[in-house]
């Protein structure tokens, strides 16, 4: 008999003594003790010792744990376990949680890690592996993390920018087209994160896009404008043009173009001036009315020019003899008034004799011809009148009553001839 057929007859005993069915199970479990206690070496018991040093230890603790000594229980054990078909999917399912989901750009580390998991899946039970997960996840956060603040930087960026401009270029309309122009280079130079750019390329693209119509549109506006403009330049100068003629025409209310002195209208306004100082503080004046004798005549004789030189040169007369204060008017045709302050009677006498001797001593030239000129007056002191208005009457009066008398005369209310 053989070792090993000794070892079966023991073992049937043993079994018979322990009331144990000898199944092949039982039998064989037996057998294995028995050829232990006999110190004999059977290679078929250490096949499964062999088998289980190659599990890992949580493996191993699960087999103690369980009581696992025969392949039988080790296979139904083994049953439980994950297929290796679905540890691969669950390997990629891994690979992707770990990528980070906005950068689509893996790093080095994460694509090694990819290919390892990709060759053997069954290493995602591995420890050191597992902690290799574990880091790669927080990067992963930390990734995305930062990537999502970079983003919303370039939006806040070209929002920024957009907005600036078009601000800008609303304030200033002179500039505006240039303004934008600016806007569109910008946003072409502007700096987007590399990770961005596949989505905001887009968003650029639209606000240049939205930038260039701006452009158009000012540039449209600016034309339109500058059209406008020289509408308004045209006006401008013709406005400029009415308003000299305006200034003229008001001067010649004011100055009598021919002789330079004031108008009748602007005597008006003077002599009221004139009357509240006389009124008011009491300062004396005399009125007095000038008309050139036979005018007419001189004008038959002469011609309108000759008319108008002794015109001018009986008003240049006048000019001389009249104080700054006093006001010397055309009041119409051949007319003059002038005004005379005085505080002595005499001081208006001296004024009238000046002025006759002036014109009576003198001859008026005109185009070599000598021209005899004389005039008659009428002359009130505003004193003598309760009104202004009866003292013009009463020197208006007067110039007739010296008409009337044979001319070259100055009347005074008094009757006083000169
Ligand atoms: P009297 O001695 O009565 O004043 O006679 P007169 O001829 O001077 O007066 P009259 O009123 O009859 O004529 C005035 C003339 O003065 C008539 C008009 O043609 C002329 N005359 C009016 N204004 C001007 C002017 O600006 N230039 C010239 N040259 N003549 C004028
Ligand atoms: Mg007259
Ligand atoms: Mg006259």
């Amino acid at each position: 008999m053989t070792n090993i057929e000794k070892i079966a007859a023991k073992t049937l005993e043993v079994l018979k003594d322990k009331k144990v069915q000898p199944t092949p199970n039982e039998y064989n479990k037996e057998f294995c003790n028995v050829a232990k206690s006999q110190n004999e070496k059977i290679d078929d018991c250490n096949l499964f010792k062999e088998l289980v040093s190659k599990l890992t230890p949580p493996e191993q603790d699960e087999l103690k744990a369980n009581n696992v000594e025969t392949f039988e229980e080790l296979i139904g054990l083994l049953l439980k376990r994950v297929h290796i078909q679905n540890v691969s999917t669950l390997a990629s399912i891994i690979k992707q949680a770990l990528s980070p989901s906005i950068n689509i750009h893996l790093d080095e580390q994460l694509t090694n890690f990819s290919i390892k998991i990709g060759d053997s899946p069954e290493l995602i039970f591995e420890e050191d592996i597992q902690k290799e997960m574990q880091k790669l996840l927080e990067n992963r956060f930390a990734t995305d993390q930062n990537l999502l603040k970079e983003k919303t930087a370039d939006i806040a960026k070209l929002v920024t920018l957009m907005g600036k401009h078009l601000k800008e270029a609303i304030n200033n309309n002179q500039n505006s087209s240039t303004n934008v122009t600016n806007i569109k280079d910008e946003l072409e130079s502007i700096d987007l994160k590399e990770s961005s750019a596949s989505e905001l390329v887009a968003l650029q693209n639209k606000l240049i896009n939205a930038a260039t119509n701006i452009e158009s549109e000012m540039n449209e506006v600016n034309k339109k404008l500058s059209t406008g403009e020289d509408h308004v330049k045209v006006l401008e100068n013709k406005v400029q043009v009415l308003e000299s003629q305006l200034i003229e025409a008001k001067k010649e209310a004011v100055i009598d173009h021919l002789t330079g002195l004031l108008t009748r209208r602007a005597y008006d306004t003077e002599i009221k001036m004139i009357d509240k100082n006389f009124e008011r503080e009491n300062i004396q004046y005399a009125i007095v009315f000038f008309d050139l004798d036979h005018f007419k005549n001189i004008n038959d004789t002469y011609g309108h020019d000759g008319g108008d030189t002794v015109l001018k040169t009986f008003s240049k007369i006048l000019k001389s003899q009249t104080r700054e204060n006093d006001i010397l008017a055309r009041y119409g045709g051949e007319e003059f008034v002038a005004t005379v302050e005085y505080k002595l009677r005499r001081e208006v006498l001296q004024y009238l004799k000046r002025i006759k001797a002036i014109v009576n001593e003198n001859s008026f030239n005109y185009k070599n011809k000598k021209i005899k000129v004389t005039f008659s007056a009428g002359v009130v002191l505003r004193n003598d009148h309760k009104t202004y208005e009866s003292a013009l009457q009463k020197a208006d009066i007067l110039l007739y009553e010296a008409k009337n008398g044979g001319r070259n005369k100055i009347i005074l209310e008094d009757q006083t001839v000169i």
